[in-house]
């Protein structure tokens, strides 16, 4: 089925192409080969010759295209040139046509045709509209009189409005008819290109704010204005009758500003001032320059008449190689539309060629040679129109790459935010906390702050013998047991799946059905072997964890360890600083800084504060008899069963050798005394189990209390270690209460 598809797909591009060939060649065909073009025109024009005659001091008009034309030049002598048309009108019939003597519409001030006393055609000017009323006047028309026939002798004077050839035609209506509609089409098509152009550049400016546009608009409006003075319907657009005032000097002005207008939309289509700053500072100055002219042209105007017939074509010239040169580094920038832009330019400049060549006889003044250069104006309006917004999808490329990198930037930045938040917490939470529960706290915050980065439904982290320890945190934990089972179910698959993969991807169908419902990440925690983690997302919907979210969850996932290893580790060194290795209890160091603590504290509340001081009874005889191994461990036993005997807030340690103090905050003497005898009956209860053997302990204990004043702890562990002296004195295994006051030692003994 595919393959039929494929196979009708392929040649459809190019049964278009033969299709659309075949019709071209056919119409071509039509159109050129012997016998098939539509036969030519009956009606040809009237042969016609031009006789110059001689002006008030003799000087006689020169004649151009084959003497075909009348030249009217710019110097005074041939400003007004006089000539007689010769011709012949067939014999009248009852079919005969209507004779029109026509010119196409060259800049001449006024012309005037008749025949001396017998027929006056009438005056017509460049300047103002059509003696017929036509609303796009193409030339000058006289219609002869019906009743002429045989030879014809008609005088015609034209005063220059700047350098121009009349090229007087006398043809039947029909064909002036076609002339003139042929001509009419091409100006009004002219004048709405430009016009239409023009509206959709300055509607783009308003769209893009991009000023290329706005000089695009102004070459449009210029090329409009140009067609209007060069084609002698400046009246139209002229509420002021400037035109007239104007005249040639009008026309050349108006030529330079859209030479200058098409520079500068160029200039900005082809960006120049990117690629080449030199020559685009260069053609800018030009520009100027060339404005500054026109305006001098206006200023002075027939005075320089003589100037501007010379300057005006070396003008165009100049423009036309600027343009291309432009035009050609456009294109092997590869500009869009450079190529044909370029070509649009190179036909403008032959067009103007040929109209000025057309102007000065050297050309027949045809349809192409007087409005070719307005048709490569319009295909290069067409072109760099086209060219120009293509432009704005790069503007839209440019424009979302921009977007993307800022939300990028704001994208890492709340990351890095969050992550600086995570790092804070934990650090917070962390302080102070025991052992077991820094890793539900380090997990929890972590699984919290995750899921502000990363959207998820539940969120999972999974440790198994992380510094010894299994641990489970779910986020939300109202989910706590609905995933424990789970995951507890899932434990050993997971651990298979995340071996040497840092994360994994999957969708989650729920049982019966197949399409999934959620999508599953898996990214491993970096835990020490032979302990594992992993953090297990889950996305309701179908979209996919992306690269980047994954990384921002391992990134702070090591954050997140990195903390609880920190804390851990702290949390052991403090440890072996505080602690006694063998028992257990505080050290000696630690337990001076915990009586310093406590005499202080329970002075500055006036609670009562008692200290213990336990020694245990014939201690070497158990090292002797069973030697130190035996000792150390009922050192722990004793130390244990001391432990045992005590409340949260009591500070033990092991004060050295086989004594250990024992520190009773909010304690006076009677309730210490009670301790003290739940310690020794205690340990007198216990027998101690070692390699078989069975020993039994008894310890001796001096009990002391804080006495009113007193800040520093030494005057009461002395007591109590007096206390203790006594008690062994007294037959060991039995306590013994310090009086707040001591009789000397000798009585006391
Ligand atoms: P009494 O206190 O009842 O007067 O007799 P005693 O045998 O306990 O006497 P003393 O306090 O002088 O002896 C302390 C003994 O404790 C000496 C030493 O061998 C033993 N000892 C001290 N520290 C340790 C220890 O860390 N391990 C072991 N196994 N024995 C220790
Ligand atoms: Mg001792
Ligand atoms: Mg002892």
């Amino acid at each position: 089925m595919s393959t039929t598809l494929a196979r009708l797909e392929m040649p459809r591009a190019w049964l278009r192409a033969v299709g659309l060939t075949v019709l071209v060649l056919l119409v071509l065909a039509k159109a050129f080969l012997p016998g098939a073009a539509v036969p030519d025109v009956p009606d040809a024009p009237l042969a016609i010759s031009i006789v110059p005659q001689p002006d008030a001091i003799g000087r006689v008009p020169a004649l151009g295209h084959g003497g075909r034309a009348l030249l009217l030049g710019v110097d005074e002598a041939q400003r007004t040139a006089r000539a007689e048309l010769h011709f012949e009108i067939p014999p009248r019939t009852s079919e005969s046509p209507q004779w029109v003597l026509w010119m196409r519409r060259v800049p001449v001030e006024t012309l005037k045709v008749g025949v001396d006393g017998v027929w006056d055609g009438g005056d017509r000017s460049f300047l103002l509209p059509d003696a017929d009323g036509a609303p796009l006047p193409v030339g000058y028309a006289y219609r002869l009189p019906s009743t002429w026939e045989g030879e014809v002798r008609l005088q015609l004077s034209a005063t220059a409005l700047r350098t121009a050839a009349l090229q007087p035609e006398v043809m039947t209506e029909a064909r002036y008819d076609r002339e003139v509609q042929r001509t009419t089409l091409l100006n009004a098509f002219g004048y709405a290109s430009v016009f239409t152009l023009g509206v959709v550049g300055l509607a783009l400016f308003f769209a893009s704010r991009d000023q290329s546009f706005l000089w695009y608009f102004v070459f449009c409006v210029s090329a409009g204005l140009l067609m209007a003075a060069f084609d002698g319907h400046a009246y139209l657009f002229d509420p002021f009758g400037l035109t007239q005032v104007l005249g040639g000097a009008g026309m050349h002005a108006m030529s330079l500003v859209f030479e200058v207008a098409a520079l500068w939309v160029l200039l900005d289509y082809a960006e120049t001032r990117q690629s080449r700053p030199l020559l685009e500072s260069a053609l800018n100055h030009a520009c100027v320059f060339l404005l500054l002219v026109a305006g001098v042209l206006l200023a002075w105007r027939q005075a320089l008449d003589g100037f501007s017939a010379w300057f005006m074509p070396v003008a165009w010239f100049g423009g036309c190689i600027a343009g291309v040169v432009v035009t050609l580094d456009a294109w092997r920038r590869r500009v869009p539309m450079a190529a044909p832009v370029l070509l649009s330019v190179l036909a403008m400049g032959t067009g103007m060629l040929a109209w000025e060549m057309a102007a000065r006889g050297m050309l027949g003044g045809t349809l192409w040679t007087l409005y070719g250069y307005q048709a490569a104006m319009m295909l290069c309006a067409a072109m760099l129109g086209v060219g120009l917004i293509s432009r704005i999808s790069k503007y839209r490329e440019q424009r979302d790459r921009e977007q993307r990198a800022r939300a990028d930037s704001e994208r890492r930045m709340y990351r890095e935010a969050v992550r600086t938040e995570l790092l804070t917490a934990l650090q917070t939470s962390l302080r102070g906390a025991q052992e077991d529960a820094i890793q539900p706290i380090v997990f929890r915050h972590l699984l919290e702050h995750l899921r502000r980065v990363v959207p998820t439904t539940t969120a999972v982290a999974v440790a198994r013998g992380y510094h010894g320890r299994d641990t489970l945190v779910v986020q939300p934990a109202s989910y706590l047991s609905e995933i424990e089972d789970t995951i507890g179910q899932r434990l050993q698959t997971l651990r298979r799946q995340m071996a040497g993969s840092l994360e994994l991807q999957r969708p989650v169908t729920k049982t019966g059905a197949s399409v999934p419902v959620a999508i599953e990440a898996l990214v491993a925690l970096p835990v020490r072997p032979p302990g594992w983690g992993l953090i297990v997302l889950e996305r309701a919907g179908a979209t996919v964890f992306h690269p980047d979210e994954l990384t921002v969850v391992r990134e702070l996932a090591r954050l997140a360890l990195l903390q609880a290893d920190e804390a851990i580790a702290a949390l052991h060194l403090r440890y072996t600083a505080e602690v006694d290795a063998l028992t257990g209890a505080l050290n000696r160091r630690s337990l001076d800084q915990a009586l310093l603590r406590t005499f202080q504290e329970a002075s500055r509340r006036s609670i009562p504060l008692s200290v213990l001081f336990v020694d245990i009874d014939r201690f070497k005889s158990v090292n002797d008899e069973h030697g130190h191994a035996c000792g150390d461990h009922c050192l722990r036993e004793v130390a244990r069963i001391i432990n045992e005997q005590l409340a949260e807030d009591d500070v033990f340690g092991r004060y050295g050798g086989e004594e250990f103090l024992v520190i009773l905050p909010g304690r006076q003497s009677e309730m210490a005394r009670a301790v003290a005898e739940n310690i020794r009956a205690a340990l007198e209860a216990t027998a101690i189990e070692y390699q078989e053997r069975v020993l039994a302990l008894s310890v001796s204990i001096g009990v002391s209390t804080q006495t009113a004043g007193e800040t520093l702890p030494h005057p009461a562990v002395d007591r109590a270690d007096k206390a203790l002296y006594a008690a062994k004195h007294a037959g060991r295994n039995r306590v013994h209460v310090a009086p707040a006051v001591f009789a000397p030692r000798s009585t006391t003994a």
